[in-house]
């Protein structure tokens, strides 16, 4: 189960969000951990729906307020809203009505593709990933193209290719195709005014061996998750019960396991995230079990946020199907704060409902948890060939 958040306040906040920031707009730049942008102020248990995570100090233009958020201005046609608490006012900014583009460059290092966008200040992006055939596509607001080199290198290695569109007046499109159909995952950040998109590649040996997986057994510590609807179990117990079972599988088949945690401890949304991508995996599995205010509600189900890690995900929930559960079937667009990151592919399993008795019994199954670990690597077995022989 994914954690409830309180929604009064931010009724509330959308009740006395028309109060006009004076002289048009206040300048600043993103400060704190993980901002993110979000398209508008709607809100369901996860939160409101993102546009993309920030780099830091990005220049932003503020143009109203509501109690929790700002509505920041991306370009001439384009507005987001980022929480307060990641914002700094910064009056000495003198933000133009637009900035310039310079070149793009492709390129590699020995593990990863780099293409850098040369820009005159650190402005606001988001992207997305594209499927058949595989792009990853970035949109850079507020800034014209003055681009007459796009230079790419041999040693860029999952790029196909580069190039670029200006979709409107002051928005500059950057595309970049890849090699293979799966996408691996990328990361979007500055480097002084440069903006990088590190592109994972497919590794070259799929075998298990020779992939480091991370593992997030969902709460933990005072975060209890749901309970059993006739044990009152916590939830936060049995997934790490489950992912104890995954790490034993996987390290059985020779993989490289990070767990974010082995025991009872508290980890917040934004630690987790810190501590994975410190880690590089190749892809990340979240293990949860669900909860419904309908006690007939039960079964199987696996979640992505971005399409070109649908895959994943599509195999492990064929695979757990096998073990006679329901199908509560495979989501997407999903806005778990653990399906954000573009940085790996990434699945998260709600194993079954521990709101349902027939689901919670198997729950409370020691051999259950076995089965569920043998099956989830199957679909990754499955998975992994699929990537290798492509799409
Ligand atoms: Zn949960």
């Amino acid at each position: 189960m994914i954690r409830l958040f309180s929604l009064l306040p931010y009724f509330l906040g959308i009740i006395t969000a028309a109060q006009p920031v004076k002289n048009n707009f206040i300048p600043g730049k993103t400060t704190g951990t993980l901002p993110s942008l979000e398209y508008g102020l709607g809100y369901d248990r996860l939160g409101a729906a993102k546009m993309t995570f920030l780099d830091t100090n990005v220049v932003i233009k503020v143009v109203d307020s509501t109690i929790n958020n700002y509505k920041v201005q991306l370009s001439k046609d384009h507005f987001a809203y980022l929480s307060k608490s990641n914002f700094k006012k910064d009056t000495t900014i003198k933000i133009q009505p637009y900035y310039l583009t310079a070149s793009l460059f492709a390129s590699g290092d020995d593990k990863d593709d780099y293409v850098t966008i040369a820009l005159e200040e650190r402005l606001p992006y988001r992207s997305i990933q594209q499927i058949n055939p595989s792009r990853i596509v970035v949109d850079i607001f507020g800034t014209a193209s003055n681009t007459s080199w796009i230079t790419q290198r041999s040693s860029a290695k999952e790029i196909k290719s580069v190039y670029y569109e200006q979709i409107e007046d002051d928005v500059y499109r950057v595309i970049i195709e890849l090699n293979h159909d799966q996408h691996w995952g990328y990361s979007i950040y500055y480097e002084n005014k440069k903006l990088v998109v590190k592109v994972k590649r497919q590794p070259a040996d799929l075998g298990l061996e020779n992939l480091k997986i991370a593992i997030d057994p969902g709460h933990g510590g005072s975060n209890t998750g749901a309970g059993g609807v006739t044990s009152n179990i916590a939830e936060k117990n049995y997934t790490l019960l489950i992912a104890k079972q995954l790490q034993k599988e996987l390290e059985e088949e020779k993989a490289t396991v990070f767990m974010t945690r082995e025991k009872g401890t508290t980890l917040s949304m934004p630690e987790r995230i810190d501590m994975i991508k410190a880690q590089d995996p190749n892809f990340l599995i979240s293990i949860h079990l669900n909860s419904s205010a309908k006690d007939s509600v039960n079964g199987v189900s696996t979640y992505y946020r971005y399409i070109g890690f649908k895959p994943l995900t599509q195999f492990i929930l064929n695979r757990m199907l096998e073990l006679n559960l329901n199908e509560f079937g495979n989501v997407g667009g999903f806005n778990f704060a653990l399906s954000g990151p573009t940085d790996y592919p990434n699945c998260l399993v709600e194993v079954a409902f521990l709101s349902n008795k027939e689901d919670e019994k198997k729950i409370l199954d020691p051999e259950f948890h076995k089965a569920v670990a043998k099956k989830i690597v199957a679909g990754i077995k499955d998975w992994l060939k699929f990537c290798k022989k492509g799409f």
